[in-house]
């Protein structure tokens, strides 16, 4: 059986028998079909069914907001947003797509030498709650304009959003078994990566269940794009626009209510400046306002489950215990929903549970460091290498730092942040192969060279 439940409020929404194994065949036997025959459409055929994902998306925005808000918790206002940016994720691939799957002709010895991208074939997406919409469609839009068809393991608590997804391909008009949504728990998995029909498989979610999908896969010897967990440094140097700073800090913490894999998680700041840091960083997290996920005022919606938040809770409680200073927060708040109080910790030692575990929820640790040199090697003493973010004014010193860190995207003066035209991905144990953008959209292709005669040398 699988729930669908209101993390706000604790209430039951509906419930699903979970998909069983002849469910399970006939999906993957509808997919496998329907990929053959996409694959054979020309790319200029398939361009126009992702103009339509993205119309119905925008034309269903406020009820698939809502779904996702009901399901996981986080403010309505934040889930338009993702509804909108998957819309445009499918019109940047349906402009980008024809560019990025161009033949790349390279000069060799032989008559005429390429590359060609080909499609896969059936691509497994394994996803997790906290963008429901954004890390499915993603990954969608360039797995199927490519020609692949793609089928959705979704988690566990946000069976609605899955089933409206499916919907949203079904009102598409994208032909039938394309895309397809399997409910089922996690331990379906193994089999379904074995499966033959199944090509590769992506996945996004946490280290360890990433572990366990790559040893799967790598023993049926099939590729595998992984986005896994974070613990993202933000790093500010004595010289940054401290308040810019600190405004952007509290937004890359608390959206999503803490629960993003790119989140900053550990604000590393220079002396000079950390008490100013600190004093703006505080009065801003006292602005946002924790209540109803479906008012327009709220800025802090509820968590995605009780024991997530029993989970941050715990870190919560053992940072404390290290030594870490609790400036506000650290309790969960009453009531039959999953909400937890903005937390702010200074005087963190990257030993201490904030800095060394992935919070996922709305903690800050904050980290003070003598200077850059200093700040860089404790951004690195992580195990995880996904986002990271410099605020300073001296920008050649910005890209400098940049190479020294270990992470997928190094963002300078900003805060991480996804975005359909640039590669995305992490390194270390945030997993590897990339998302999005041109790199992300090759990485389920069959990247083909073809050579053709007589040699010229
Ligand atoms: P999760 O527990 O790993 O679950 C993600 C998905 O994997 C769900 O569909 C889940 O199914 C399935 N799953 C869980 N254990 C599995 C296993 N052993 N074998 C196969 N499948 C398994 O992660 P989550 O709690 O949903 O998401 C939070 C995590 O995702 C955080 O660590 C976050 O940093 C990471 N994340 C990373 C990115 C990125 O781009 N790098 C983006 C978003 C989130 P069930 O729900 O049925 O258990």
């Amino acid at each position: 059986m699988i729930t669908s439940f209101n993390p706000a409020t604790g209430e039951t929404l509906a419930t699903f028998n979970a998909h069983d194994d002849a469910h399970i065949e006939q999906t993957l036997a509808q997919a496998d079909r329907a990929q053959k025959k996409w694959a054979a459409l020309s790319l200029s055929e398939r361009l126009p069914f992702l103009l339509n994902v993205a119309k119905t998306l925008r034309r269903n925005k406020e009820s698939l907001a809502r779904i996702i808000t009901l399901e996981m918790g986080k403010p309505l206002t934040e889930a338009l947003g993702e509804v909108e940016k998957c819309a445009w994720n499918f019109e940047y691939y349906a402009e980008s797509a024809p560019g990025y799957l161009d033949d790349l002709v390279i000069p060799s010895g032989a008559t005429d030498s390429r590359v060609v991208y080909d499609p896969l074939g059936l691509i497994l997406a394994v996803m997790p709650w906290n963008y429901p919409f954004w890390q499915v469609m993603r990954a969608a839009a360039p797995v199927l304009v490519s020609g692949n068809a793609l089928v959705l393991k979704h988690a566990s608590n946000v069976p609605q959003c899955a089933l409206a997804l499916e919907d949203v391909f079904k009102e598409a008009g994208l032909p039938s078994g394309l895309f397809s949504t399997l409910l089922v728990g996690a331990a379906k998995v193994p089999a379904l990566i074995k499966d033959p029909r199944i090509s590769a498989v992506t996945f996004t979610g946490s280290t360890p269940a990433g572990r366990q999908i790559a040893s799967t896969a790598a023993e049926a010897l099939k590729k595998q794009v992984l986005e896994l967990g974070g613990s993202d440094p933000f790093i500010v140097l004595a010289d940054a626009d401290v308040q810019a700073a600190a405004a952007v800090a509290v937004k890359a913490r608390f959206q999503n209510t803490g629960q993003s894999c790119i989140a900053a998680k550990r604000f590393i700041v220079e002396a000079a400046v950390a008490d100013e840091f600190v004093d703006a960083f505080c009065a801003i997290t006292r602005q946002l306002v924790v209540g109803d996920p479906m008012s327009a005022n709220t800025t802090q919606g509820s968590m995605a489950r009780l024991n997530l938040r029993d989970e941050l809770h715990a870190q919560v409680q053992a940072s404390v215990k290290e030594g870490a200073r609790l400036l506000m927060g650290g309790n969960p708040i009453a009531g039959s929903g999953a909400f937890y109080e903005p937390t702010v910790f200074d005087h963190v030692l990257p030993a201490m549970t904030v800095a060394r575990e992935e919070t996922f929820g709305p903690a800050a640790a904050i980290l003070r460091v003598s200077n850059a040199h200093e700040a860089i090697r404790i951004a690195n003493d992580s195990p995880f290498g996904l986002g990271a973010a410099v605020w300073t004014q001296d920008i050649d010193l910005g890209y400098r730092l940049a190479h020294q860190i270990q992470a997928g995207a190094v963002f300078i003066n900003g805060m991480v942040a996804s975005d359909p035209r640039l590669p995305f991905g992490g390194t270390k144990a945030s997993g590897y192969g990339r998302e999005l953008g041109m790199l992300g959209m090759h990485e389920f292709t069959n990247i083909k060279t073809v050579w053709r005669g007589p040699a010229r040398t």
